[in-house]
């Protein structure tokens, strides 16, 4: 009995696993470490005492998990298009036309207004200090910047090793934990290696800026992908550097808005 319940769960939880998505878990993870190694003191105070103690890193992922939790004050149901933009080929940020409930860079606008403002309460300040850490690694996903005509690439069937999937799921999770088999502390010690200077010019600009600059990236991936193409080897030394250089700007970019608002 004891053995057959050990065998349920061990299959729950790779379905699990392999069910996640946006960035996936590891992705959030790396941005959110390295921003925390780049915090000033006044800022890790601050965020500590919101978070009861906790990491960035332990939430990363927590905006993915609640959004079918009607339980939040604001109504988490409401957060499910805050984790992308669309702009379909021939349209710009500006004339395509947006998610009419917001999405990833409204969303991350309305967090820091709303962190400024001084008066929410301290659960929806921890609220949304959680979404922000989320929403700025989403905002680096080349995906999560694709066309809406194939959902984000969710509908631009390519294979992975062989596997049949989709473009953007390579991009949350399949491309990052086929690349290195690093731990998030790994992946941290790996690339965050740029000076202070280089770290000022990287997070230089505003969300908006970073979310163009995904358009742009999310172009040059769907022009480098053919549809239906296997993906393997190849794919990771074109894109490597790719995914290394979104990982680090997300990381030194939220470092640097949460020591703006914290700080
Ligand atoms: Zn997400």
């Amino acid at each position: 009995m004891k053995k057959l319940l050990l065998t349920v769960v061990l299959a729950a939880s790779l379905l699990r696993v392999d069910s996640l998505f946006a960035w996936g878990p590891k992705g959030h993870d790396v941005v959110a470490y390295i921003a925390e190694q780049h915090l000033t003191n006044r800022a890790r105070k601050a965020i500590d005492k919101i978070l009861d103690g906790q990491s960035i890193v332990y939430f990363s992922s927590w905006m993915d998990n609640i959004q079918n939790s009607p339980a939040w004050e604001g109504g988490y149901d409401k957060t499910k298009t805050w984790h992308y933009v669309n702009v379909d080929e021939g349209k710009t940020l500006d004339t395509m036309e947006r998610e009419p409930k917001g999405d990833v860079l409204t969303a991350t606008e309305a967090s820091i207004a709303a962190i400024r403002s001084g008066n929410l309460s301290d659960s929806l300040m921890k609220d949304h200090l959680k979404m922000l850490v989320h929403m700025i690694g989403d905002m680096h996903c080349p995906m999560h910047a694709g066309r809406k005509t194939d959902l984000g690439g969710n509908q631009y069937k390519v294979r992975w090793f062989g596997e049949e999937t989709n473009l953007h799921s390579v991009w949350d999770s399949k491309f990052i934990e086929s690349y290195r088999k690093w731990s998030y502390t790994e992946w941290q010690q790996m690339l965050d290696r740029a000076d202070k200077k280089e770290r000022a010019a990287i997070a230089a600009g505003t969300p908006r800026d970073w979310t163009l600059e995904t358009v742009d990236i999310s172009k040059a991936v769907y022009a480098g992908t053919v549809e239906g193409a296997n993906l393997s080897y190849q794919y990771l030394y074109d894109f490597g550097p790719l995914c290394e250089e979104q990982l680090l700007k997300a990381g030194y970019r939220l470092a640097a808005l949460l020591n703006e608002l914290f700080g």
